[in-house]
């Protein structure tokens, strides 16, 4: 199931595309071993099983799932808190189970990420904000006080 961003619409910006290409670079790696180690502990807890997972670096999606049990993740997510990181994590995991966004697909999430409402407004607050530049959503961050979790993700004063 794609997720797909509002509002991210790429913009033809020679200037904005290569900023993202350059710290996508320098990023992909720590993003991928991240986003590897979480997937494969969540997908244990929830009990699927999935085939590739790629991370890439795409301005309109979050993350996506296939028929085929192939995972795609934005290396974007390496910048979010880690609570929003593995809302989407559990979110994408779910549609192995749940290829749809129906009452199922809900019902199964809420059972690893109760807050799920939550974590969708706040993604979709932050594609706002940041229009997903990399740069403001570590900024974007940084600044966010967050409504979902311990005190491990609030700002440090
Ligand atoms: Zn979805």
């Amino acid at each position: 199931m794609f997720d797909r961003i509002k509002g991210g619409k790429q913009r033809k910006n020679s200037i904005r595309v290569t900023r993202s290409s350059l710290i996508y670079q320098k990023h992909v790696e720590q993003a991928r071993q991240v986003i590897l180690g979480e997937v494969h502990a969540w997908a244990s807890r929830i009990g699927v099983t999935y085939n590739n997972v790629r991370v890439k670096n795409q301005s309109r999606r979050w993350g996506s799932c296939s028929s085929l049990g192939n995972l795609n993740f934005n290396f974007r997510i390496l910048f979010l808190s880690p609570t929003l990181r593995e809302y989407i994590i559990i979110h994408e995991l779910c549609h192995l189970k749940e290829l749809n966004h129906s009452r199922r697909f809900w019902t199964l999430v809420a059972q690893y990420y109760p807050a799920y409402d939550e974590a969708e407004r706040e993604l979709r607050l932050l594609e706002q904000t940041t229009r997903l530049e990399p740069l403001a959503i570590v900024a974007y961050v940084q600044n966010y006080q967050c409504t979902l979790c311990a005190p491990e993700c609030q700002p440090k004063p």
